[in-house]
C-alpha cells in the first residue's frame, strides 16, 4: 500500500469558533427541544484504532449532552456504547480515534471510509500518529519496521528468554510504519487534541447536526496536545 501524501492537518482544519461550554450546552439543549421538527436522526459511529481510549473518554465527558445527542443521532457503531462487531453501511458521521498501526486498524479504516459520508480524524493519534507513532523512531532510513519493534520489545528488553509473539490469524500483524489516518484514507474533518475536550467535540458535532460544517479556528479548537 502506498499511503497518500499527508496533508497539513492544521491547515485542513481552518476556521473559528471558540467553544464555550455553557453556550454549547444551551445550543445543544435548544437543538434537542426542537427534535420533533428536526430531520431524521443522523447515523453516528465512533471507531477506535491504535489509541488509548482517552478520546472516547472525552466523548463520554459530554455528560448530560449525551442525552441530547441521543435524541438527534442513532449511534450505529461504537466501542464504548454498543457491542456491534461489524461496521455498518450508510453511516453519516464517524469519529475515528487512534493511528493506523496494524492490519486490523488498516482494514477497519478502509471499511469505514467506504461506508461513511463524513470521517473525522478524532484526536492527535489519528491526526499525527502521536504516541503510537513513536515506534517509527526505530524505523530509520526505511530499515527496521515491525521486526525492529518486536525485537526491541520482546527480545532486547526481555528479562528471560524473550521471543517474538506470533499468532497468525489471532493477533493482527504490526505495520512497518504507524500512519496518521489521513495517510491511508481521505479525511473530511480534523479534531485535534490529546484528547479533544468535550467542549471541542460538542462544538464540532453541533453544527453537523444542523447540516452545517463546523467552523474551526484558534487554539480553543485547533491546539494539539
Ligand atoms: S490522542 Fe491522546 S487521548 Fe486520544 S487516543 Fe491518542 S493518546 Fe489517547
Amino acid at each position: 500500500m502506498t499511503p497518500a501524501p499527508a496533508p497539513d492537518a492544521t491547515a485542513a482544519a481552518e476556521a473559528t469558533a471558540s467553544p464555550d461550554a455553557t453556550a454549547t450546552s444551551d445550543a445543544l439543549a435548544a437543538t434537542g427541544s426542537t427534535a420533533a421538527a428536526a430531520p431524521p436522526r443522523l447515523r453516528l459511529a465512533t471507531a477506535w484504532l491504535a489509541g488509548c481510549s482517552g478520546c472516547h473518554m472525552s466523548f463520554l465527558d459530554l455528560d448530560e449532552l449525551l442525552f441530547v445527542l441521543a435524541e438527534r443521532v442513532e449511534l450505529v457503531y461504537s466501542p464504548v456504547a454498543s457491542d456491534i462487531k461489524t461496521y455498518p453501511e450508510a453511516v453519516d458521521i464517524c469519529l475515528v480515534e487512534g493511528a493506523v498501526a496494524n492490519t486490523a486498524n488498516l482494514e477497519l479504516a478502509l471499511q469505514l471510509r467506504a461506508r461513511t459520508a463524513l470521517v473525522i480524524s478524532f484526536g492527535d493519534c489519528a491526526v499525527t500518529a502521536n504516541v503510537p507513532g513513536l515506534r517509527n523512531l526505530l524505523n530509520r532510513e526505511g530499515r527496521g519496521g515491525a521486526a525492529a519493534v518486536l525485537q526491541r520489545s520482546y527480545v532486547d528488553l526481555a528479562d528471560g528468554s524473550g521471543r517474538h509473539p506470533h499468532a497468525p490469524g489471532l493477533v493482527p500483524e504490526l505495520l512497518d510504519q504507524v500512519w496518521p489516518l489521513h495517510a491511508v484514507i481521505p479525511v473530511d474533518l480534523y479534531l485535534p487534541g490529546c484528547p479533544p475536550s468535550a467542549e471541542r467535540i460538542a462544538a464540532t458535532l453541533l453544527p453537523l447536526l444542523e447540516g452545517q460544517r463546523p467552523i474551526q479556528a484558534g487554539p480553543a479548537m485547533l491546539r494539539f496536545g
